[in-house]
């Protein structure tokens, strides 16, 4: 299938660009990948994005953004892009092209990116047991909800100690559970963390399991694992928050799109432009004219679905001038 501006994922930059992209007479195509509505859809409730003063469902929001892409004339592919070639000097005789579950191949003047970012987990299964009803891997998202209440923060990072701080401002009580004797987070992070009264932070313990009736009420630890003075422990909390990093949905692009150390997509000075990666005598800033990257595939740091839409709308105006100038 041939067109102009292909999207591939169905969060929030997804679904914002595909509203101003349809809205541009692109006729857009949007994949919408393994997880539709993105990762927004793991959390409860949304009460930070505009325009629901009461809050929302996530799922209500997602298909309220899909709907309204619908009706500018998006047209919605479901399934998993499997492989792409980016052309390096694309034209409209030699486009980008994209296969979905390997077998369907779409042709792009303009492929945007917005396959997102996915927390880790620890892997544990009562973390699945209780996700959404406790468990969370966003504090800004889903911090409200434990107002006056105890949780715990899982990691020792800067994620961890700025999530643990947030909380601290909200929370009765804040655990950190920390696998090392140490925190890794920079110098003034850990600072604010130690300084925090409302803060224990639990060095060398590892979390077992999460326990209550329906809902986060306990978590049994382990401190200091296979050492003679090795003891399990329990905490009584409320909410438990990962912060034990996230990985950027983005290997499939690897050959074709510059990225960086943890695997973020590289943009440059405010626009959702790719570049090619440093390879042999190519300058530092090549541009793969016709690949945009949008929402949290391209973004360590804010990690919020106002701010994915907001990079989904740029990435469909600069896919039109681009397509335009064809
Ligand atoms: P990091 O990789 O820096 O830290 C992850 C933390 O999670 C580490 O303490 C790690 O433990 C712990 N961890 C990982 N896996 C497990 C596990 N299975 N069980 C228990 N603990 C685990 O990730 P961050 O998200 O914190 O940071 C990512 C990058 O973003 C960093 O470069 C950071 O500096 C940066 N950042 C900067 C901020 C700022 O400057 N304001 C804010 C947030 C992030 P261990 O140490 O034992 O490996």
């Amino acid at each position: 299938m041939r067109v102009k501006c292909l999207i591939i994922g169905s969060g929030p930059a997804g679904y914002t660009a595909a509203i101003y992209a349809s809205r541009a007479n692109l006729a857009p195509v949007l994949i919408e990948g393994p997880q539709l509505g993105g990762q927004l859809t793991t959390t409860t409730e949304v009460e930070n994005f505009p325009g629901y003063p009461d809050g929302v469902e996530p799922f209500t929001m997602m298909d309220d953004m899909r709907r309204q892409a619908e009706r500018f004339g998006t047209q919605f592919v479901s399934g998993i892009v499997t492989k792409v070639e980016f052309a390096p000097n694309p034209s409209p005789l030699t486009p980008h092209r994209v296969w979905v579950e390997d077998t369907d191949l779409y042709e792009a003047d303009a492929v945007i990116i917005a396959t997102g970012a996915s927390a880790k987990y620890l892997g544990l299964e009562s973390e699945r047991t209780y996700r959404g009803r406790g468990v969370s891997a966003c504090a800004t998202c889903d911090g409200f909800f434990y107002r006056k209440k105890t949780v715990a923060v899982v990691g020792g990072g800067d994620t961890a100690c700025e999530e643990a701080n947030y909380l601290a401002g909200l929370c009765e009580k804040v655990y950190m559970i920390v696998r090392k004797p140490y925190l890794r987070a920079s110098a003034v992070m850990q600072e604010r963390v130690l300084n925090n009264p409302k803060i224990e932070v639990l060095f060398e313990h590892n979390t077992l399991q999460l326990t209550g009736e329906g809902k986060v009420q306990g978590a049994d630890l382990i401190y200091r694992k296979g050492e003679p003075d090795e003891e399990q422990r329990h905490i009584a909390i409320d909410g438990f928050f990962l912060a034990i990093g996230h990985h950027p949905n983005t290997e499939l692009f690897k050959d074709y799109i510059a990225r960086d150390a943890e695997g973020y997509i590289i943009t440059h000075d405010n626009s959702t432009q790719c570049y090619q990666p440093v390879t042999g005598n190519l300058s530092p800033v090549t541009p793969l004219p016709g690949i945009f990257a949008a929402g949290d595939c391209a973004d360590p740091h804010y990690r919020q679905a106002v701010v994915a839409a907001g990079s989904g709308a740029k990435a469909a105006i600069e896919a039109d001038k681009y397509i335009k100038s064809l």
